[in-house]
């Protein structure tokens, strides 16, 4: 069959990928260590499960606006303003299956040929992805782990071209795990204030933060970009709903009206039920959320000093989500006792799910070869013991 040439522009989810490849041998009775998962490993919250049961018998089974439920926009105008002191009108609001869908839709409704899109590196691995399908190009500056993975103001001024159609913010960020503070943010508005381009600012991890950091996004520290900025986010990762796929997204209303207008010839409304689960889930108590961000910092702090403690290895102190980073280079050029040479983080990450029995995501996928992403989504038991295994992996490389 021939199929569009779009299908090969872009690469399969490679994190999904790692995944279902843990799971499958999991599912053969391999006792797999599976660091590559995405998502909370926490259940959805009770108070959320009940008001999607309830939603089912009260009947919202039915097609809705195609941009989000009126009491869904107005939990979010709530939130918005609650947390970050923001205001934005139900025009100002659009929602869709998942903040992964809300970022499709900003780049089909804002981006062709000839745009360019700045993203930051490591880099969560859908935005180019998503950006070449629009059939834009994206535009990389280059991060490490001696600036914290963070980008700097005369970074962002380089990146700047003619072209220049957007810039996408990520803090905390998957996969590096870093937070931007409020000055840095500052400075890096200063820079857009100079220019004129949409700012995406993905806030899916703003409630996982640590070491007593406050979120804060681009938009609450420099006001006057709020009329080309669009705030994303969802309920995913705060709440535990990944499977639920509810996402949204804050901006200007012509752009929320464009990404409306391209969802309603593809999904139409998100799924009904989810939107009110999402209702209580913003509105509702916050106690669960509370305590996941305690367990997750608390495996954060055990993780990034088991990794730091392996000869060669080093891992930022990671300050957001569920993901550390480290540098696993020191394992390149090394052959493992099968005979075979270790070359990059594929290979690195092949030798580990053989050898080890241990999952974790190639630093390739998110630009960046020299790093693994692991995902602390998981229990503390099995973290202890995945973090045994790779350091036996990398003891036994010659
Ligand atoms: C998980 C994730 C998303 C998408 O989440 P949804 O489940 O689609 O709402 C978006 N951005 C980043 C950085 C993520 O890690």
């Amino acid at each position: 069959m021939k199929l569009a040439d779009r299908v090969n522009k872009i690469q399969p989810s490679p994190t999904l990928a790692i995944d279902a490849k843990a799971k499958a041998l999991k599912a053969q009775g391999v006792d797999v260590i599976g660091f590559g998962a995405g998502e909370p490993d926490f259940d959805t919250p009770a108070n959320i499960r009940e008001a999607g049961k309830k939603a089912i018998d009260a009947g919202f089974t039915r097609y809705m606006p195609v941009g989000g439920a009126d009491d869904l926009k107005d939990a979010i105008i709530a939130k918005m303003k609650r947390d970050h002191n923001l205001e934005y009108t139900r025009d100002e609001i659009s929602v869709a299956c998942g903040a992964k869908h809300t970022l499709y839709n900003i780049s089909q409704a804002l981006v062709q040929e000839g745009d360019e899109v700045i993203i930051p590196a490591p880099y969560w691995v859908s935005y180019p992805d998503q950006v070449v399908l629009a059939g834009g190009t994206p535009v990389f500056i280059e991060t490490g782990e001696e600036t914290a993975f963070k980008i700097t103001p005369a970074q962002l001024e380089n990146a700047i071209t003619a072209n220049t159609k957007a810039l996408i913010l990520n803090s905390p960020c998957n996969p590096t795990g870093t937070s931007y503070s409020e000055a840095e943010l500052k400075a890096l508005g200063e820079v857009c204030l100079k220019h004129n381009f949409l700012i995406i600012s993905d806030d899916i991890y703003e409630r996982l933060i640590y070491d007593g950091m406050k979120f804060a996004n681009i938009v609450q520290v420099v006001p006057e970009l709020k009329s080309r900025t669009v705030v994303v986010n969802g309920v995913s990762k705060t709440y535990a709903m990944t499977g639920w796929r509810i996402g949204y997204a804050c901006g200007p209303k012509e752009l929320m009206a464009a990404m409306t207008k391209m969802q309603s010839q593809s999904t139409s409304n998100a799924t009904s039920i989810a939107q009110k689960a999402s209702v209580e889930a913003l509105n509702g108590s916050q106690d669960a959320v509370a305590a996941m961000c305690v367990e997750f910092e608390k495996r954060r702090s055990y993780i990034v000093e088991r990794l730091n403690a392996m000869p060669g290895v080093s891992c930022f102190r990671s300050t957001g989500a569920f993901y550390v980073f480290p540098n696993f280079s020191c394992a390149y050029g090394k052959t493992t006792p099968a005979g075979t040479v270790i070359n990059n983080s594929t290979d690195f990450a092949a030798y580990l799910l053989e050898e080890a029995k241990v999952a974790l995501v190639p630093g390739v996928a998110f630009g960046a070869d020299k790093y693994a992403r692991l995902s602390y989504a998981i229990s503390m038991e099995s973290i202890t013991k995945g973090m045994d295994r790779i350091e036996e992996a990398i003891k036994n490389l010659k």
